[in-house]
């Protein structure tokens, strides 16, 4: 991926010699930011100022560059991963688990941004995080084990709750703190006539919207048609956001372990013989 931030072997491997980028400099067509690198047209700020505070954007901010979930109130501040002599003022500096990847690209690639963003993430958030990048497909496990030499025992075993077909952080939020409760969560289940739902325990269908969500109109009459097709299938359907998982979990909860209990029921009188 081109960041449009440069090392000096960089621009010149592409044939610019030390006179080139002299100039360039004076024209203004390059902005050096620290040695050895500059930045060009169409820079992102934010890899701008990382570069320029020594090190390369990493952790946090580089899953943001790259797209991933990263809920809005996660981890503010400039996420940098600093070179041996990069200086700290103003940034959060960020290690990775395992041995030290060299800084050489201005945005660290993922496996690096996420061994980073382990230690500046909750479990929870940090899960979400590779959730979102598993399910664009941005990178798979194997290729994550792959670039770590080291996994650490938590980190695997936090890998091993990772689920790519999540949808929105909501989900994996929900269906993390389920399952811890001892919940059997399913996600992205299809039923006929409704369609993939978010997640499923027993009869309930629990939708989850994303981070921000507002549906359209059309969005709306198509998630009133899921609702009325999933009551006529015997389901029962809540729907929460992330503002439901973060603010108000323990009402969220108490509910669907009350729709939990009575489904339960429900299913044990429709069962036992008379
Ligand atoms: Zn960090």
């Amino acid at each position: 991926m081109d960041w449009h931030v440069y090392r000096t072997k960089q621009l010149k491997a592409r044939g610019s010699t030390d006179w080139d980028i002299r100039k360039a400099t004076q024209r203004g067509d390059l902005n050096p930011l620290r040695p050895g690198w500059y930045a060009a047209a169409g820079a992102d700020p934010t890899v701008v100022a990382a570069v320029r505070a020594g090190g390369v954007l990493s952790c946090v901010s580089a899953l943001r560059m790259y797209g991933i979930w990263v809920a809005k109130n996660c981890c503010p501040g400039l996420h940098v991963r600093l070179s041996r002599h990069g200086e700290t003022a103003g940034v959060r500096r960020c290690h990775p688990f395992g041995p030290v990847p060299p800084t050489d690209q201005p945005v660290d690639a993922l496996p690096a941004a996420f061994a980073c963003a382990y230690h500046c993430m909750s479990t929870e958030e940090w899960i979400a995080a590779v959730d979102s990048a598993l399910n664009r497909r941005l990178v798979t496990v194997d290729e994550l084990l792959a670039a770590w030499p080291h996994v650490p025992s938590e980190v695997r075993r936090a890998l091993d709750r990772t689920n790519g077909r999540a949808e929105s952080g909501t989900e994996t939020f929900a269906r993390l703190r389920l399952q811890s409760l001892g919940f059997r969560v399913h996600c992205q289940v299809y039923i006929p006539k409704v369609g993939r739902v978010d997640l499923v325990i027993g009869r309930l269908i629990i939708e989850c919207d994303s981070e921000g969500y507002h549906s359209s109109p059309r969005q709306r009459r198509n998630d009133y048609r899921r609702d009325r097709w999933s009551q006529i299938g015997g389901w029962l359907v809540i729907r929460i956001d992330f503002v439901d998982v973060l603010n108000h979990w323990p009402e969220v909860l108490a509910e669907i372990r009350a729709i939990t209990r009575v489904d339960r029921h429900r299913r044990r009188t429709r069962i036992a013989p008379r």
